[in-house]
């Protein structure tokens, strides 16, 4: 539904740029696109670094508009941010992947990217206890990721909330590690289970020299502190062998496989169980 007082972009408006354009479109776009079944949430499985085994995925959200085609959450996240409908999208995605995790044949993990928007709300902890009643999914399975800049702005409410959530069986994850401003000295105050290293360190590893010593020292860090460490943007043989020599347990990237849709992903899980 349209909001009161929200008049459609006009394409010529000179006070409008570009970007500003296209985001109050997407912004009108989608307060339906829940009802309409637009969204859809996507799996990238996730391997230990051990055997190599499936051990779960992360859920990423698709969305397909009637109206905009194709759009990526690199560009809707921020504005359903602004918007506050990320809590509603963000409650959406938890109770979806729970649902489709445990309907596969495997004990597998999920881990769901939570916004900081989502943290501010009143009912977090009770949403989420009560989305883990109502869909029976163990909690010791399910993994929320918090990104760095979030918890760097994050109050004393916050970490209640996480501890809360935490004293429940859900563990979190530090997403994009290494990218926002790494302040060591709140790290140890926060109830972090895992570190996810973002992409970019993983992805350079060829080509910057400085890439193999950082992730060497994240690796320490991460044992020092007793977190587990998951490496992203795993793309070859290459990067996998480096890893190995870390004390790195999961690794995920398209050398596994791209985010895929649920029912590709399932019989991603049946192959893998078979193997
Ligand atoms: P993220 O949480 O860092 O997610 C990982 C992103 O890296 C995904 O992009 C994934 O497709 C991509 N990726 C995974 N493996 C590789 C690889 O080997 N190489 C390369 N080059 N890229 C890889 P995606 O799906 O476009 O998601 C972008 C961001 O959108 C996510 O970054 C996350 O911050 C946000 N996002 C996605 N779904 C949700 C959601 O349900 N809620 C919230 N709050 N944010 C979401
Ligand atoms: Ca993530
Ligand atoms: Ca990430
Ligand atoms: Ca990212």
């Amino acid at each position: 539904a349209r909001l009161a007082g929200d008049a459609e972009p006009r394409p010529h408006d000179p006070l409008l740029s570009r970007t500003q354009f296209r985001s109050r479109q997407i912004e009108r776009a989608m307060g339906q696109a829940l009802d309409q079944e637009e969204f859809e949430v996507w799996y990238q499985p996730q391997h230990g670094l051990d055997d190599l085994g499936l051990i779960g995925s992360e859920a990423l959200l698709r969305w397909k508009s009637e109206t905009l085609g194709q759009v990526y959450p690199d560009e809707f996240i921020e504005i359903a941010e602004s918007t506050g409908f990320i809590k509603e999208l963000g409650e959406w995605v938890l109770e979806r992947s729970m649902q489709d995790t445990l309907k596969l044949p495997s004990d597998l993990s999920v881990a769901v990217n939570v916004s900081g928007l989502q943290m501010t709300s009143d009912t977090i902890v009770s949403d989420v206890n009560r989305l883990i009643r109502d869909t029976g999914f163990p909690a010791s399975r399910l993994c929320l990721e918090l990104t760095e800049t979030v918890l760097f702005d994050g109050t004393d409410d916050l970490v209640e909330k996480m501890r809360d959530i935490q004293f429940r069986g859900v563990s979190w994850a530090l997403d994009d590690f290494g990218t926002g401003y790494s302040s060591m000295g709140y790290l140890s105050k926060l109830p972090i289970d895992k570190l996810k290293v973002d992409k970019s360190f993983t992805l350079c590893l060829s080509t910057d020299p400085a890439a193999a010593p950082i992730l060497v020292a994240i690796s320490d860090l991460a044992r020092g502190l007793g977190m587990t460490l998951l490496c992203e943007g795993v793309e070859t043989e290459d990067h996998l062998n480096f890893l190995k020599t870390l004390h790195c347990a999961e690794a995920q990237g398209y050398l596994f496989g791209k985010p895929m849709p649920y029912s590709e992903f399932a019989t991603y899980v049946e192959q893998e169980k078979s193997d």
